[in-house]
Parts: structure tokens; C-alpha cells; sequence
């Protein structure tokens, strides 16, 4: 067992930022989810990213993961490590959200 694996409490193990699924279901919360990439997860959101309409464009605002998923790593990995590999993971996953499409008022 690989001990620099991010994993969900369901035992799906995360390899790359890529593996998580993104929901853009909350247009007007002006939230994001993310979910867990097993179909059948029972926490299904592990967390979300915030944003706000500026002069008529999405931007980042913030960006966490829930409790249950930073505990569960941070019991696996230890805090710092967990939270290092997690900070990067909501980078990327920032990075790859589709923030043109976000600041379509007809978004769905
Ligand atoms: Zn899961």
C-alpha cells in the first residue's frame, strides 16, 4: 500500500487531481462539487470550489474539501503531508474547471 495515495473514505484510491468528477450543478450557490470518482461512493462530495462573477467573468474564490475526506488522509498520511497533497490537488482541479463556460449566465 502506497502511503502518498490521497484516498476516499470509500477505499477508492485517487492517483492524479484528473480522477476526480466536477459538478456544476450549483450555478447560482456559485459552487462547485467534487466528487469522488466511484460512482457508488457514499460520501459522493468530497468538496468544492467557490466563485464569484466578476464584470460578467467566473473567478476562483475558494476551495476546500470536507472533513470526513481531510480526516480520513490526514489519519493515513499525517496532517502535513495530507495537506500538502491536497492543497495541490484543489490547485489543479481549479485549474481544469471550465471557467468560460461558468461565466455564461445560461450555464448549466
Ligand atoms: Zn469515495
Amino acid at each position: 500500500m502506497s502511503t502518498e495515495k490521497i484516498q476516499c473514505p470509500c477505499g477508492r484510491i485517487i492517483n492524479s487531481p484528473e480522477e476526480y468528477k466536477v459538478l456544476y450543478l450549483k450555478h447560482e450557490l456559485k459552487e462547485i462539487d467534487i466528487l469522488c470518482p466511484n460512482d457508488s461512493c457514499y460520501l459522493r462530495e468530497l468538496g468544492y470550489i467557490k466563485f464569484e462573477i466578476k464584470d460578467g467573468k467566473a473567478v476562483f474564490k475558494e476551495a476546500s474539501f470536507y472533513p470526513p475526506f481531510v480526516t480520513w488522509n490526514a489519519g493515513r498520511l499525517g496532517f502535513e503531508n495530507a495537506e500538502k497533497i491536497l492543497k495541490s490537488h484543489l490547485k489543479a482541479i481549479a485549474k481544469k474547471v471550465d471557467w468560460v463556460r461558468l461565466s455564461a449566465p445560461s450555464a448549466t
